[in-house]
């Protein structure tokens, strides 16, 4: 299949894009905008275009350039505490850059649709873990704009049959084993990203967000989930809409949960480092434990995380050491 990838020279994409290169013989077109994404994430082997999904003409333009059969769709801003400050933002980058590309890949006859969504629409939820049956409440902007986009698909699949896979991602971690490819945003508001940069002495310290939350450590719980895990969803979300499948939404996380202080730990003993840790504030908007019920992923797509925090952190601190963009 020819696959196209946007926002395939940002974090998650461009690890998507690496792992469709080597683990499938499909061909992948990567559109980027690269206000955020790194040209350097992705190799000459792949078709680049810089297009701007605000600019529905370059997009058409785009899309004529290949014969597409399905679209994976990374690109959007990812920052929530930016989305809170900023809306109008994201309403415009997330909202309409994808209804803009769902408009223009549903002229071009193009059926079949993987879109990045979140955990973070279920807002503060009622039960952990958090199955897809949880309602869906988003709390910030960044989270509305996902689920917007996610019943912006069903529409579009009820008049014009695309048909696609909202993959609603915990907290996507780690980097290539090789080194080549990590995670690189400026400002950096990610713990695994700061807790390194402090081992390398780039930081003083890393800050606690809050040491008083219901959990057996007080710190918040998430569930980490390697990026090529999430690359690996992808593919498989890929395949069953090939197989003919229904639209569905699926959680991606490992099912386990880790405290920020187990992190730091972790950290502590993958890197050698001491690792400054104090103790501030709570940030807003933070729910004490995230974790997936990852188990319709599992049955439905036959998807089977395999790496833990220990490959999260080691192939995340090969990378901070020697960070390429
Ligand atoms: N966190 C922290 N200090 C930091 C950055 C994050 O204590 O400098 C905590 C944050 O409160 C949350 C967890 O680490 O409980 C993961 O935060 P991150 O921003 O990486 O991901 P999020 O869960 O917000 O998507």
């Amino acid at each position: 299949m020819n696959i196209l990838v946007t926002g395939g020279c940002g974090y998650i994409g461009s690890h998507f894009v690496k792992f469709l290169q080597q683990n499938s013989d499909h061909k992948v077109i990567v559109f980027d905008n690269l206000s955020r994404g790194h040209r350097e994430a992705i190799n000459n082997d792949v078709d680049f275009e810089k297009i701007d999904l605000l600019n529905p003409s370059e997009i058409e333009i785009g899309l004529s350039k290949y014969k597409i059969d399905a679209v994976v769709h990374f690109a959007a801003f990812a920052y929530v505490g930016e989305s809170v400050e900023d809306p109008g933002l994201y309403y415009t980058n997330n909202v309409t850059g994808s209804i803009n590309l769902i408009k223009a890949i549903n002229k071009a006859g193009i059926k079949k649709f993987i879109f990045s969504s979140t955990c973070s629409l279920y807002g503060n939820p009622n039960q952990v873990p958090i199955s897809e049956s949880e309602p869906t409440k988003p709390i910030n902007p960044y989270a509305q704009t996902k689920l917007m986009i996610e019943k912006v698909l069903a529409d579009f699949d009820l008049s014009h049959n695309l048909k696609y896979a909202a993959l609603r991602y915990f907290n996507a971690a780690g980097a290539d084993f090789e080194g080549e490819i990590g995670e690189s945003h400026d400002p950096e508001p990610h713990l695994i990203p700061i807790v390194l940069q402090t081992a390398l002495g780039k930081r003083e310290h890393i800050k606690i967000f809050g040491d008083d939350y219901d959990t057996p450590d007080g710190t918040c719980i998430r569930d980490y989930i390697h990026v090529y895990d999430l690359a690996d969803a992808h593919l498989k979300a890929l395949e069953y809409l090939v197989r003919g499948e229904n639209s569905d939404f699926f959680n991606l996380g490992t099912g386990d949960g880790n405290s920020v202080k187990e992190l730091i730990d972790k950290a502590r003993e993958v890197t050698g480092k001491e690792i400054k840790s104090v103790i501030a504030e709570r940030r807003a908007g933070d729910p004490a434990v995230l974790v997936a019920d990852n188990k319709k992923a599992k049955n439905i797509l036959g998807w089977n995380p395999k790496y833990n925090l220990d490959d999260i952190i080691k192939s995340a601190w090969n990378w901070h050491q020697n960070q390429k963009y």
